[in-house]
């Protein structure tokens, strides 16, 4: 690890006693796929989209009358990405290309052939639904582009409860057509559920337009409730065990109501998601909790 990264790393653990709290009560996370799921850097990806975009560009300005050279084109694109600057704004203002023409060249390089199996991914995906998290996914890249990648990835896509593309709302992050699309897929009121994806503004300031909170990979800011330094460290975010309601039926056939923990300060169960395994000669543990108040969401019995 780089000394950049290691401080990085360092503040954040100081900060994570701070984000668990205010991560707490969280029922779903959704989650972006590019830069965020996906490695944002990959240099033989940059290079296969500069080709694109160089040959769709050199092709757009023969048709006008200019002659220009696919290779000097893309070291102009190369020199305005090493700076920095916007490819997509050099395309459009010093070349007055199109923007579907830009587009056309996005779409035409089959990105997930660039990603490699990552096996670190799926074991932290799974360990957030075995604490009980709901998943989505909610990318603006299309559907089947998200699903050959994750294969590439070595991600089970029906590790997710739902995915929210494109064809299913009308405008991309950071609008508010997804993020509202989450909320009526997953039933679920907007502070219970987060938002994790590494743009600060498609994603963080796009779900916070509607309310939700949002936890940015990558990068340190105030503007979202938590950040991450890495994906592989969300689980580390998301640490308490989520129970629901049920009823069991004790051995003296008193039944004993289960809780439906967010808040707890005590866990005298162990769930998984769905139901909560209550030990029963904890029962008493129970009854004083439910009549303590220690609950600041209440109690909700089903
Ligand atoms: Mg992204």
């Amino acid at each position: 690890m780089t000394n950049e990264r290691e401080n990085l790393h360092q503040e954040w653990k100081s900060l994570l006693p701070l984000f668990q709290k205010r991560l707490r009560g969280k029922m779903l996370i959704a989650l972006d796929f590019d830069g965020t799921l996906s490695p944002a850097n990959n240099p033989q990806f940059d290079e296969a989209i500069q080709t694109a975009l160089a040959v769709r560009g050199s092709e757009f300005l023969r048709e006008q009358g200019e002659i220009v050279e696919v290779e000097g084109l893309k070291r102009e694109i190369r020199e305005t990405y090493l700076r920095g600057e916007s490819v997509t704004i050099f395309f459009q203002e010093k070349l007055r290309i199109p923007r579907s023409f830009i587009e056309g060249a996005y779409n035409s390089v089959e990105k997930w052939r660039f990603l490699k199996r990552d096996s670190e991914l799926m074991p932290i995906l799974a360990e957030l639904v075995e604490r009980g998290y709901q998943l989505a996914l909610a990318s603006n890249s299309p559907e089947e582009e998200n699903l050959l990648a994750l294969g590439q990835l070595g991600v089970n896509p029906e590790i997710f409860s739902f995915k929210v593309n494109m064809k299913d709302v009308k405008r991309s992050k950071p609008y508010p057509d997804m993020f509202e699309k989450i909320l009526e897929l997953s039933g679920l009121p907007v502070e219970e559920c987060v938002f994790v994806g590494d743009s600060l503004t498609k994603d963080i300031q796009g779900a916070k337009g509607i309310g939700m909170d949002g936890v940015l990979v990558g990068e340190v800011s105030d503007e979202a409730v938590a950040w991450v330094p890495q994906i592989y460290d969300l689980p580390q975010l998301f640490v308490q065990k989520r129970f629901q309601v049920v009823f069991v039926e004790g051995e003296s056939g008193v039944s004993y109501p289960h809780v439906k923990d967010t808040q707890a300060r005590e866990i005298i169960g162990l769930g998984n998601g769905n139901e909560l395994f209550l030990d029963l000669r904890e029962a008493e543990k129970v009854a004083t909790l439910l009549n303590s108040g220690v609950f600041p969401n209440g109690i909700s019995l089903e």
